[in-house]
């Protein structure tokens, strides 16, 4: 990508140990940016840096729970410290849950899954926007979901986490349009990568089944089933198509963190190869 502007630019990227977070990591480092990879994984996290390095790229490493915040002071200041800056905040990290219908979450579930997804992005973003402020310039991205624009019929900790990255990105983008920081997400559809199969454990056989399931085409107890383009809509949402890679997700992060987007402020992209237009 040629003008992306991140020639000696300092970027964090959460989640950087595997997965959306890697590619996005090994990416920015190719575009000549020097990048801070953090992630609960330890040795996730040391081995993106040292792909990076090898490469002959700028990385250093930091582990640690991001809904810890000493864990996100310690992120922001090795970076300022180290790169002399902090550019670029990719608030990617995130985990799933056990997409349990809503009257079975439980407490510390529920917690867990906001705490990771929705509290440790505010405060990186909190602990960030003094530097950026600073330096009157500022992108900060976040990995949102197809799950942050509609209800689902599980998996209620998720989707309502996703739905409050959307509030806040579009928060951001208005609070701090003026003083340079732009802020905007992508929203991935299905992704190979571990969360489909770790944290959410849900195939799409299983998932076609549950869906199936609440749109009464399962039903064989003469349940009453829903209109006819709501089954039809449902059945197409069931099918989200093919799943992308790591890599398509990463390039539109940092595409939207680039000098190409500077008219993009307050957006979230869907990255799902149609599925949201269902
Ligand atoms: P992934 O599991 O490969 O990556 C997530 C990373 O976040 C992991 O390396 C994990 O260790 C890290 N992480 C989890 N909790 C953490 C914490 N408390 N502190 C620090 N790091 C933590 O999965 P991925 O698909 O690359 O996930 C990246 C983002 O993409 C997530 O926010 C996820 O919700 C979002 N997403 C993924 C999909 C998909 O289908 N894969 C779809 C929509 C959205």
């Amino acid at each position: 990508m040629s003008g992306t502007g991140f020639e000696g630019r300092s970027v964090v990227v959460t989640g950087a140990a595997s997965g959306i977070g890697r590619a996005a990591a090994l990416m920015f480092a190719e575009e000549g940016a020097k990048v801070l990879v953090t992630d609960l994984d330890k040795a996730g996290a040391d081995e993106t840096a040292k792909v990076i390095e090898t490469a002959g790229g700028t990385a250093v490493a930091v582990a640690g729970d991001l809904s810890d915040p000493q864990v996100v002071d310690e992120v922001v200041a090795t970076a300022v410290r180290t790169f002399g800056s902090l550019d670029v905040l990719v608030n990617n990290a995130g985990i799933g849950d056990s997409m349990s219908a809503l009257a079975d979450v439980e407490d510390a579930e529920w917690e867990r899954v906001i705490r990771v997804n929705l509290t440790a992005p505010f405060l990186l973003t909190r602990a960030a926007l003094p530097h950026m402020l600073a330096a009157g310039h500022g992108r900060i991205v976040f990995t949102a979901s197809e799950a942050g624009f509609r209800g689902s019929v599980s998996g209620t900790a998720y989707t309502a986490s996703k739905h409050g990255v959307v509030g806040l990105v579009k928060s951001l983008a208005v609070m701090y349009r003026k003083q340079g920081i732009r802020t905007n997400a992508i929203a991935p559809g299905g992704t190979q990568t571990n969360i489909l199969t770790n944290s959410l454990g849900m195939e799409p056989e299983k998932m076609t089944a549950l869906v199936n399931t609440v749109s009464g085409q399962a039903q064989s107890d003469g349940g009453a089933a829903p209109h006819g383009p709501t089954i039809l809509r449902d059945i197409l949402r069931s099918n989200p198509g093919r799943r992308s890679t790591p890599e398509e997700q990463a390039a539109v992060i940092v595409f939207l963190a680039s000098d190409a987007a500077e008219m993009i402020n307050g957006v979230i992209l869907p990255v799902d190869d149609g599925w949201s237009a269902v």
